[in-house]
């Protein structure tokens, strides 16, 4: 029953994309102008959207689920899916530590718009919440983001605060010469806030395909940077989450870091997605997808689907190749596949 991939590594954690469209435009994401959304009927619906998730964790005792895009808020209605996800509940005969409880479900958001959805968003049944946020100023931010939003973005952090999700985390892409100046700043305001920043490596799904090795400040110099102002210790044991993690000497919290480019996590990762047009994608970096979307509107049954998605589990590789000769670009760029 649990879903293991040709390496040995077991399926825990689905990400779904439920929309490719973003009121932002990270230039480290997307284009000023110039996206091409899909097609609205070819956008998975809540419905479907529910069904795959239910395969998922009926079939394979998948224990987590995070919903992202492009930038999910955009999707209207985003509690009703929220109210559908949050009921599913991990087997009892599950190997997941989940067995028997209902499923970890969490949110990725700019959180432009946060603070109008909020409290519905907790009603609905959700409980963690990550906001995106590279810088505290809002020139550069603007710049970043090509959207005068810092205030409503920093107002939505407060919400998700006020609104009591816990943890509420901050997402910090870094990016040399554009916010490595930052990193102290934005671990300062993780620790004022009570949040875990998270500094993730810049990687190689940006748009505009601009992106090389020497824009990456890697998890060594972050850790370092913020460590010369606040003492820190690791945080031991990551097992397959993404970040490192490390918490301040002096008690006030914890900060994480994404390394996916200088130590890649690929032999912990127990992660799998799909994109808002039903494509289940076995990586981040993957050049293959399995369409799952066809196979559903053709009335495929439940045993169907997991059939489809065990062969594609199948396929997974050891592990992407960033920073090498061998490595391809995926087609679909981060927003199109969902971070
Ligand atoms: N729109 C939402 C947001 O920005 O939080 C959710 C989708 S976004 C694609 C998910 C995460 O991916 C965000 O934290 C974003 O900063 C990050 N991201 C986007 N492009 C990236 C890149 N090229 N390298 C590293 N992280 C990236
Ligand atoms: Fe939109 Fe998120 Fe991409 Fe920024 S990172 S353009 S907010 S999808």
């Amino acid at each position: 029953m649990d879903l293991i991939d040709p390496y040995g590594r077991t399926v825990r954690d689905l990400r779904i994309s439920i929309t490719d469209r973003c009121n932002f435009r990270c230039t480290y994401c997307m284009p000023a102008e110039g996206m091409k959304w899909l097609p609205r009927a070819d956008v998975l619906t809540y419905e479907e959207m529910r069904r795959l998730a239910a395969v998922c964790v009926g079939h394979f005792g998948v224990d987590g689920i995070r919903i992202t895009g492009g930038e999910p808020t955009m999707r209207a209605h985003l509690p009703v899916l929220i109210d559908k996800l949050a009921q599913l509940v991990v087997p009892k005969d599950a190997s997941s530590p989940r067995a028997g409880q209902p499923i970890d479900l969490a949110i990725t958001t700019n959180g432009a718009t946060l603070r109008l959805i909020a409290d519905e968003l907790r009603d609905a049944g959700l409980k963690r919440i990550n906001v995106s946020l590279d810088t505290l100023r809002a020139d550069r931010f603007a710049a970043m983001t090509r959207r005068d939003e810092l205030a409503h973005v920093l107002d939505g952090i407060d919400a998700a605060i006020d609104a009591g999700f816990d943890p509420v985390k901050v997402n910090a892409v870094v990016q040399r010469g554009v916010n490595d100046d930052e990193i102290v700043d934005l671990a300062t305001f993780g620790r004022e806030r009570g949040v875990e920043v998270r500094f993730i490596e810049f990687m190689p799904l940006d748009a505009q395909a601009t992106w090389d090795l020497s824009q990456v400040v890697g998890q060594d110099e972050i850790v370092a940077k913020i460590a010369e102002v606040y003492p820190l210790e690791q945080v031991p044991a990551r097992g397959a989450a993404p970040a490192d993690r490390w918490r301040y000497l002096d008690g006030r919290g914890t900060i994480g870091v994404i390394p996916s480019v200088t130590k890649p996590f690929c032999g912990d990762c127990d992660r799998v997605r799909i994109t808002a047009d039903g494509q289940f994608r076995t990586c981040l970096f993957a050049t293959t997808e399995f369409d799952l979307r066809a196979l559903l509107r053709n009335g495929a049954t439940d045993d169907e689907l997991a059939a489809e998605i065990r062969r594609a589990v199948g396929t997974k590789w050891a592990g992407h190749n960033i920073g090498n000769v061998a490595f391809v670009r995926p087609r679909r760029t981060m927003s199109q596949i969902g971070g």
